[in-house]
């Protein structure tokens, strides 16, 4: 399973997933520390493109 780094927007498998991190209810998965970390300073700036959204988990492909 392949997971959206909403950081970098890269598409990384669920095996080098480097960090996650929980927001308003949602999982969101990270290539590395560095990408996890701007996430968590700043959340809404890339969770808003994806207004009431999935996870970045696509689950079933
Ligand atoms: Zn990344």
């Amino acid at each position: 399973m392949e997971v959206t780094d909403p950081v970098c927007g890269g598409r990384i498998p669920l095996e080098i997933v480097r960090a996650h991190e929980e927001f308003a209810g949602w999982s969101y998965f990270f290539c590395s520390a560095e990408c996890a970390k701007c996430f968590r300073e700043n959340p809404d700036a890339y969770v808003g493109d994806r207004p009431g959204g999935p996870p970045s988990v696509d689950a079933g492909r």
